[in-house]
């Protein structure tokens, strides 16, 4: 690592008074960035529409290398394709990223952090422990990383990797703004979901019925006994205040709130556990995806959770649908490369 700046880093604002600061025009910010982001060029000498001495102090004083693919895993399925990349960052820090390409979407599913603080209990990127936060250029970076592997743009954008993205809400806003601006990544909000655990503090701050990204919640249970077993987080932020907080936003139907439920054999797969979900949650607000854990194979973090047999999931599904929420299963794709919800931890993927 040396000591330029990094460019990913860097917001429209900052490089604006960067450049004010050097004696150039503030606009030449949005021309730089227009190159990185949106024509893809790297390299500060090519930038023709930007003075000689600004490209020189660029190259002088910034740095625009795109991040290491460390490893790389790909699996095939009926419906699609995935593949993991072990991404390495300047400081040798590594995060993993998932491209599911499914019919003409491609999505990325983005990290957040090196490790996680939450402590989920189901989840294999907790037991890891917590490392730092992903800078924005870090959570930028993971997409042009994996477009400038594949050749192909990434279409949608899920924030479900490592991390809690609301943990680290001033860096995922940060790349948010780059990454939905039309002109530069330029992928619309609506394409974007950002999931949490439920730090309702944060989602509050964002002024979450008015939030232009798609929210999704892992609730992952429907009492706080077994909520709070499963995610720590519920002994702070208790169930009912989140969906409180979730039932209050206005309805949309574009934007209903997705529920995320992690289906865990006999601990939260019940149909009565169904019963009390259809009592909390309104059809209007907000629709369920189911997701049968995922357990990497040979995990010890989750030894004492097993996944439901189809049958299960199945009556879990029947009996909400029939309430009138919508509900999709997610058979996560990238299970066999340990790339499904909760199952990311950074390592050499093949170890
Ligand atoms: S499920 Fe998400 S919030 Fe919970 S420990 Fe795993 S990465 Fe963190």
């Amino acid at each position: 690592m040396n000591n330029k700046y990094w460019i990913f880093d860097k917001s429209q604002k900052e490089l604006e008074e960067y450049c004010a600061a050097k004696g150039f025009k503030k606009y030449n910010a949005e021309q730089i960035m227009r190159w990185i982001y949106s024509c893809r060029l790297f390299d500060f000498s090519k930038m023709t529409d930007i003075p000689k001495p600004l490209r020189e102090n660029l190259a002088g004083n910034f740095n625009a290398s795109l991040s290491e693919i460390v490893d790389t895993q790909y699996e095939t399925d009926a419906g699609g394709s995935s593949k993991k990349y072990l991404i390495k960052f300047r400081d040798g820090g590594t995060a993993e990223s998932v491209l599911i390409n499914y019919k003409k979407r491609k999505t990325l599913c983005l990290s957040s952090q090196i490790g996680c603080r939450m402590g989920c209990a189901y989840c294999e990127t907790s037991g890891m422990g917590f490392t730092r936060n992903l800078t924005s250029g870090e959570i930028i970076s993971q997409i042009l990383t994996v477009e400038n592997d594949t050749g192909d743009a990434v279409t949608n954008i899920v924030f479900m990797g490592m991390g809690e993205p609301l943990d680290n809400i001033g860096e995922v806003e940060k790349s948010l703004d780059i990454i939905s601006n039309d002109k530069f990544i330029g992928i619309a909000p609506r394409k974007i979901t950002v999931s949490t655990c439920g730090l309702l503090n944060v989602l509050n701050s964002l002024n979450f019925n008015e939030y232009r990204y798609k929210i999704a919640v892992s609730l992952n249970a429907s009492d706080n006994t077994t909520r709070s077993m499963l995610m720590p987080v519920n002994k702070k932020f208790p169930i009912e205040n989140l969906a409180a907080l979730i039932n209050g936003k206005k309805p949309s139907i574009h934007n209903k709130t997705t529920i995320e439920y992690v289906l865990i054999k006999g601990i939260n797969d019940g149909i009565e556990n169904a019963v009390k979900l259809i009592k909390m949650f309104s059809p209007a607000k907000v629709k369920f995806n189911l997701i049968p854990l995922n357990k990497e194979q040979n995990s010890i973090h989750l030894k004492n959770f097993e996944r439901p047999d189809d049958a299960a999931v199945d009556n879990f599904k029947s009996k909400l649908a029939k309430a009138g929420f919508t509900v999709t299963v997610r058979f996560s794709k990238a299970r066999s490369i340990n790339g499904g919800c909760g199952q990311l931890k950074a390592k050499t993927i093949n170890s």
